[in-house]
């Protein structure tokens, strides 16, 4: 049995002068001039991806178990939130059978860490990175996000019960 869930994510960017906190992408350090405006640390992939698991689930979003808006989730390391979305997949037997992810931003350019995203989210989830798609796209400077105002992520994941 495959289960299909999809999850979205933008948040805020600015300038490391502003804000010198770090760039996080898919639970690992980007080298960037800009970085994420965010309660917990901002990474938009780990947001998507844990609330597309919650979304093939059933479950509800990322937001129910970790609110925004208390001190316990301040600055918050998203691979917890992670964790506890495979846990609740793991209790329901459900295994993540491929990932696609697709970021929407102007600054920073994907490219150069696709691989490395790619191959933390297989460790992370303990799985092939031949099951993940790391995709990324510009807005063509439209928007918010051409603006280098802020940075989206859609994830959708296929589950399979074991
Ligand atoms: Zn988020």
């Amino acid at each position: 049995m495959f289960r299909i869930g999809q999850g979205i994510d933008f948040h805020k960017i600015t300038t490391k002068e502003t804000n010198p906190k770090p760039l996080i992408l898919g639970g690992i350090e980007i080298e960037s001039n800009y970085t994420i405006i965010a309660h917990s640390d901002g990474d938009i992939i780990l947001h998507a991806l844990s609330d597309a698991i919650l979304g093939a689930l059933g479950e509800k979003d990322i937001g129910e178990y970790f609110p925004d808006d208390i001190q316990e989730t301040k600055n918050l390391d998203s691979k917890i939130i992670l964790k506890k979305t495979l846990e609740i997949a793991k209790e329901k037997q459900f295994i993540i059978q491929n990932i696609d992810i697709t970021i929407l931003s102007e600054v920073p350019k994907i490219k150069p860490f696709r691989e490395k995203i790619k191959k933390n989210l297989s460790i992370l989830c303990n799985i092939d990175t031949q099951q993940i798609a790391i995709k990324a796209t510009t807005t063509e400077t439209l928007g918010f996000i051409g603006r280098k105002e802020g940075i989206g992520c859609f994830a959708i994941v296929l589950l399979r019960k074991l």
